[in-house]
């Protein structure tokens, strides 16, 4: 079964028609990653996914359900899905444990022993456990994002998505985060990864896309994809970003 089936999608801001038909399946355990120029629809297409964005036309079905239908409970599905932005978004006057309980707590109604238990196992596997009375501004941009990390994985997803989550970070952070966007892509998360990693991409993605004004213009494994384009628009694009 798809984690992730997208037929016919299409996005428009007013009279900014953003996503013009994308079509894209994502199997359990794939890693996706999404490469294009900036204002491709990289983002709203992610934003999508989850509901932050109402699609304007097309079918979204995640674990079979189409999130699309208006009878879908809409909070319902999102907790099945962890997103990671480019700004890590965690809350500045809560420590890092409160911030990967916190929504466990309030939205999977879990007592505080066993979100923290369940805290605690995901900041060990960032490699932050030993942080977790920390407050955020205690801590590195990379260790931040690695404690968002921590905090979607807490809610236990089926599906990842990340959004250029390296990308406002200093460049000796980046490695720390991507090794452990790896780590999960190995222990077989399912990954939507929107990223200007190419090395990442290449080695790690199961399926790249490539989009370039609210089109997918070519997807496939990554030595098709990032190795030998085919399409002049992927080839230009990755000349200027290689
Ligand atoms: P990317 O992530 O590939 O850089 P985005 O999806 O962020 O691209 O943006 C694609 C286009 O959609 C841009 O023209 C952007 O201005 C527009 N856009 C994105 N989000 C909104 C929004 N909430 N309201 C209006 N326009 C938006
Ligand atoms: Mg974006």
């Amino acid at each position: 079964m798809s984690v992730v089936s997208i037929t016919g999608l299409h996005k428009s801001f007013g009279d900014n028609h953003v996503l013009r038909g994308i079509d894209l399946e994502v199997a359990q355990g794939d890693v996706v990653c999404l490469i294009g120029p900036s204002g491709s629809g990289k983002s709203t297409l992610l934003r999508c996914v989850n509901l932050l964005e109402q699609p304007s036309a097309g079918t979204i079905r995640l674990l079979g359900a189409e999130v699309t239908d208006p009878d879908v409970d809409i909070d319902r599905v999102r907790t099945h899905v962890g997103m990671v932005f480019q700004q890590f978004n965690l809350f500045s006057h809560r420590n890092v444990l409160d911030n990967c309980t916190m929504a466990q707590r309030s939205v999977l109604r879990r007592s505080r022993k066993d979100a923290e238990a369940t805290a605690m196992e995901m900041l060990e596997r960032v490699g932050l456990a030993h942080r977790a009375q920390a407050r955020p501004h205690e801590l590195s941009g990379g260790q931040q994002q690695r404690v968002a990390i921590a905090r979607a994985l807490s809610m236990n997803p089926a599906l990842m998505l990340f959004d250029e989550p390296t990308s406002a970070l200093d460049p000796e952070l980046v490695g720390d985060v991507l090794a452990v966007m790896r780590d999960l892509a190995e222990g077989g998360m399912t990954m939507i990864v929107v990223t200007h990693e190419m090395t990442f991409a290449r080695e790690v993605g199961d399926h790249v896309v490539f989009m370039d004004g609210g089109v997918i213009v070519e997807q496939g494994d990554p030595h098709q994809v990032i190795t030998n384009p085919a399409e002049e628009r992927t080839q230009s694009f990755l000349s200027r970003v290689l």
